[in-house]
């Protein structure tokens, strides 16, 4: 009798654990992004383990990937960038959705002719996001076209490496941009070095950054820029880099810098190269 008792006792135990056990599992469902838990927010300021998943990566994104500093990938934790859908775009392109936390949301361009939106951009967005892109795309498909405009018409040049002198602190606190991140290095007039940098090194956000402008003549980081930059480009929306300036203004159709008149009479010309 006691015999039947004590196993009575333990299938019930059993059975109690387990169901405790499945619900916990269920609960996992529910979990917020990794990105917004508190778990995740303490160890991304420390993981440096790469963030894509493998089995969700397009191998023309390898070398872009490979490219990524210690901060840039801090600030990607967690995000994916699963394909959900890829259709044909304009001009040749693939449009693909993507998962709404790849690149923390920001739609961008890829090896390959595709753009890519995040699937949490609403619709109404979605044509001047693709106008945008476009540009980028157009930039990806003819470099050597764009980066001869970039320096006869806007005297922009292209080193391999960061300015002498400059704080390692800027180095390493520069965002790569998808869009720009062959050429990270950019000098303007011989003189100054835009750079879009992480407002917080110590926890990035790729949302979260600004340019500033290194003046290797002066030696010293500007946080706002010169007024000789200000009276060519006036101040487009993104000016971290001659290829967001010029997607910036063929988006607008803007004319109101002289950066902006010369890019818009070159482009009636080019676009037939694009
Ligand atoms: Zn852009």
């Amino acid at each position: 009798m006691i015999q039947w008792i004590l196993l009575t006792i333990i299938v019930g135990l059993a059975l109690a654990y387990c169901l405790h056990a499945y619900e916990s599992v269920e609960g996992m469902s529910d979990y917020p992004p990794t990105s917004s838990s508190s778990s995740s927010s303490s160890s991304s300021s420390t993981s440096t383990a790469p963030f894509a998943d493998p089995a969700d990566t397009d191998p023309d994104d390898l070398p872009w990937l490979a490219s990524l500093s210690k901060l840039d990938r801090v600030a990607r934790h967690g995000n994916s960038c699963t394909v959900m859908a890829d259709n044909p775009g304009p001009e040749g392109t693939r449009l693909q959705t993507v998962s709404r936390t790849c690149e923390s949301g920001m739609p961008h361009t890829a090896d390959g002719d595709r753009i890519r939106i995040p699937d949490l951009i609403p619709e109404a967005l979605r044509e001047s996001i693709i106008r945008h892109e476009l540009v980028h795309i157009w930039q990806r498909r003819s470099p050597e076209l764009w980066s001869t405009f970039y320096r006869r018409h806007w005297s922009f040049e292209f080193p391999g490496d960061p300015p002498a002198g400059i704080p390692d602190q800027y180095i390493q606190a520069r965002r790569s941009n998808p869009d720009t991140w062959r050429h990270p290095w950019v000098r303007w007039m011989a003189r100054w070095w835009p750079i879009a940098i992480y407002d917080q090194p110590d926890s990035p956000r790729l949302r979260e950054s600004h340019t500033v402008w290194w003046d290797e003549h002066r030696q010293q980081i500007l946080d706002t820029p010169p007024t000789e930059w200000t009276s060519f480009f006036g101040y487009p929306s993104q000016d971290e880099h001659p290829h967001e300036i010029s997607a910036v203004y063929l988006t607008d159709g803007d004319m109101n810098s002289e950066a902006a008149r010369r890019l818009q009479r070159w482009w009636e010309i080019a676009k037939s190269h694009r």
